[in-house]
Parts: structure tokens; sequence; C-alpha cells
């Protein structure tokens, strides 16, 4: 089958010795050199197909003498050369790094598609703003690029200090996934990551903290007044952009059909870069999201 030639991505082509020659360097794989493999590898820039590169063999390096459709295949299985057509055509622009990584690490880039698409809305206060920027760049890299939506499939709530809780209402009443992120102090909490009727939600998270703060439900009904006495947080500019690629990654998983690790679980980030703890949150007995999804 004709594909579109590249080198390995990211691996440089080089002469190992005499008779060999070498993809990359870590560690490197060696192919036997023949007369003409060389310029024929450096035509190989993912932009022609196997039929283009044979014709130009066939012009410009006599010596070549093997069929180029046969050693292509041969180098692409020993993963020297790559199809690259898995990763740029119609559809795919923006994704186009993610989809090498993903082809490299033995995966379909095909999974990537729906980032293209897929619509997010990140809603953030002032103190949140450098960490939702962050994040924003990330998945931007990564392709997903309306971070904007009107009408999200996934919703980021982000806020310095828990966020009033009238903010979850119009995600669950119109089951719109949604990811709370909450500045505390010297650490940032993500989750639970709520997929409305299926998953544990905030509310779930309220009901366990009551179970053991039971002055939670007078502490939550002051979250939305905005006379709340409050200092800038705490959070250092290497914990800020930890929290931020945990974000990414998290959205990335749903948006690639993978379950975020915040699904019934909340992970915080900090206070140093490296610090993260995790605990799960389990649907709670008194709360009736789960008929939702029952109804
Ligand atoms: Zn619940």
């Amino acid at each position: 089958m004709s594909f579109r030639p590249a080198i390995r991505p990211g691996a440089p082509l080089l002469r190992r010795d005499i008779t060999h020659l070498q993809v990359g360097t870590s560690p490197g794989i060696v192919v036997s050199d023949q007369p003409g493999l060389l310029p024929l590898l450096r035509l190989a820039d993912g932009a022609r197909d196997v039929a283009r590169l044979a014709a130009m063999a066939r012009e410009s390096i006599p010596e070549l003498t093997v069929d180029v459709a046969l050693l292509m295949n041969e180098l692409r299985s020993v993963g020297a050369v790559f199809d690259a057509s898995r990763w740029s055509a119609p559809g795919r622009r923006g994704v186009e790094p993610e989809a090498r990584h993903t082809d490299v690490g033995g995966n379909d880039p095909a999974l990537l598609l729906p980032r293209a698409t897929f619509r997010v809305a990140i809603h953030h206060d002032a103190a949140s703003r450098p960490i939702v920027e962050a994040a924003q760049s990330i998945l931007t890299m990564a392709g997903v690029v309306d971070l904007d939506s009107t009408d999200p499939q996934l919703l980021v709530i982000a806020s310095c200090g828990e966020p009033a809780r009238t903010v979850f209402e119009r995600p669950i009443l119109h089951g719109v996934d949604h990811l709370p992120l909450v500045i505390d102090e010297d650490r940032v909490r993500l989750g639970p990551f709520v997929r409305p009727g299926r998953t544990p939600c905030i509310t779930c998270h309220d009901l366990h903290r009551t179970d053991w703060d039971r002055a939670w439900p007078a502490i939550l009904s002051q979250l939305a007044r905005h006379t709340l006495t409050m200092t800038p947080p705490a959070i250092s500019a290497t914990t800020a952009h930890a929290a931020a690629l945990e974000l990414a990654v998290e959205v990335l998983a749903h948006v690639d059909g993978l379950a975020p690790r915040t699904l019934g679980r909340c992970l915080a980030v900090g206070p140093g870069p490296d610090d993260r703890a995790s605990w799960p949150i389990a649907f709670h007995h008194r709360c009736t999201c789960d008929l939702l999804n029952a109804a």
C-alpha cells in the first residue's frame, strides 16, 4: 500500500560507519547502507508518496537498484520510517505534533481527531487566570482550539477559594460535563470531574465533607457573597504550571474519550510542583444526582 515516507519523527539521519546508516540516537535504529539509500532517504520528507519517491529515484539516483516500495516497507517495519499521512492530512491541522507523538508511541493518530472540534469553556476568576492561561496554551498546542465555547461539551470552573455552588446548577441542569479547579491557599485542587448523573458530583463532595465537618453547609452558604475577605493565593509559578498541566491532562483524557483521573476523585497539586495528593469521592447516599441517569 502506498504511503508518504518520513524519517522517524525527531530522529536525525546519520552515517554510523562505512556500511551502516543510523536513524536517531536513543539508541538509534541501524540500517544497512546500500548504494543510493542515503540520497533516497533525504527525499523522504513526508510530503512525497512512495510512487513519487520511486519516480524521483529513477531519475536522480541511478545507483539505487532496489525496489523503493519494498525498501520503504522494510524501513517502516523497523521504525526508521513512518507514514506522514497519518499525521498531516486535511482535518488534522493543529494536531500534527500530537499525532506524531501518538504514532511513535504505537497508537492510532485517528484517536485525536475529536480534538479539532471539541468545545470547551473555562470560567475563571482573576486569581485563577494564570493557571487557566497556562492550561489553555497546553491545550492549544495539543490541538484543542475551541476553548471559549458558548455551547461547551466540557466546562471547567476555576476559582480561588471554593466557588459558590450556584455555578454548578446550569451544567448539571443541562447535563454538561464539568470540572472544578479550586486554588486553596498554597495548593490547587482538581475535581471531582462530573459527568452529570453518571459520576459523583460536587454535592456528593459537599455531603461527604459535611459528614466530618458539620459546619460545611454554613460555610458553603457564605461563598456566594462578594464581601468575602481573601488575600491572593500563595501558589508558586512552578506549582501554577504543574496545576495547569494536570488540568490539561484531565481535559485531554476526556476529549480523547478516556477516563480522566478525577472522575470520582480529587487531585491536589502543591505546595511544591511535584507534590500530589488524591482521594476518592464516592456517590453520597443522600445525594440524588445518580437519579438523573435513572430518570
Ligand atoms: Zn451527587
